[in-house]
């Protein structure tokens, strides 16, 4: 496995595979991997004859005020544990890399998420993300793309950009994985205490207690809320959102769910500094 820290290195490396029909799967993370990461990475390496694991804490998609500064680095580990997946390339460039004249002026940004949810929350956040998305995809020339359902908006977005822009790609989407206890992994769970750890299983708590209380028949939206509100809010959490949407189009539901709504509950809520997100589908 090869660690490329330059575009043209990487488009060097990857064209001549391209050419010869093989196909390239890419994984975008942020670093810091862990299971999770490495359930996308095995996903790629099932499916593709090539798997490109990208490894870069994208600036323009953290607000002023969040976590860029003290996000985990550490490349070498990260690339030990691609590899031990199969990973053939992990692609790790510099911010200057990507961005060598600074802030980018052209972006790629959606018009409706960007003012709800997480959206409402993190100022230009998607635009970010997508936008840093759309440069992975271009400079790596991957007919596959894996994402995970542990960020529900962000893979809903990238699918709807693909369609909208006609990025010849796959998208792939990989079911969130949990730690025995229900915690979502993510790489923002290293910044919680012990305490804050185990008060933080609430949400995940919270959002199979709303399952279950779904499929015994409750259709109230405000009552399935409720279940994972209390939930956090009665283990010190603080909730910056709980939403009862639709698979589909992640329009919020109000009263009550009909039979044929496909629904998931998205979470954003802090416990201590530590923001964390979640979902589930309730069908
Ligand atoms: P990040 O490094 O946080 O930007 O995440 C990179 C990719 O890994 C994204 O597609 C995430 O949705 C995915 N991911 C992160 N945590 C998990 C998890 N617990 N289960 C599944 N996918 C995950």
């Amino acid at each position: 496995m090869q660690i490329i820290k330059s575009i043209d290195a990487l488009r060097a490396a990857v064209k001549p595979l391209a050419m010869q029909g093989k196909t390239i799967g890419l994984v975008p993370t942020m670093g810091a991997l862990h299971d999770g990461h490495g359930a996308l990475i095995k996903e790629s390496v099932k499916n593709c004859d090539v798997t490109v694991v990208s490894v870069f804490l994208n600036p323009i998609q953290f607000g002023k005020n969040e976590d860029l500064d003290k996000y985990p680095k550490r490349l070498e580990a990260d690339a030990k544990l691609a590899e031990s997946l199969g990973a053939d390339f992990v692609f790790a460039p510099s911010v200057a890399e990507m961005y060598p004249d600074g802030d980018p002026l052209t972006l790629v940004r959606d018009e409706t998420l960007e003012s709800m949810y997480c959206g409402a929350y993190r100022p230009g956040h998607f635009r970010g993300v997508l936008t840093v998305v759309s440069k992975l995809f271009l400079i790596s020339g991957a007919n596959h793309a894996y994402f995970g359902e542990k960020d529900y908006q962000q893979v809903f977005l990238i699918e709807r950009m693909v369609r909208d822009l006609n990025f010849d790609i796959q998208i792939h989407r990989v079911k969130i994985v949990r730690e025995a206890s229900g915690l979502a992994l993510s790489s923002r769970n290293e910044y919680l205490t012990d305490l804050e750890r185990s008060q933080a299983l609430s949400i995940s708590t919270g959002l199979k207690q709303a399952k279950e209380t779904f499929e015994k028949g409750e259709r109230r939206v405000a009552v399935l809320r409720d279940v994972v509100i209390k939930s956090i809010l009665g283990n010190r959490g603080q909730v910056q959102y709980v939403e009862v949407v639709n698979q589909k189009d992640l329009q919020k539901f109000n009263g009550a769910l009909r039979e044929e709504d496909k629904v998931v509950i998205l979470v954003a809520a802090f416990f201590g500094k530590t923001r964390l997100i979640d979902n589930i589908e309730l069908n």
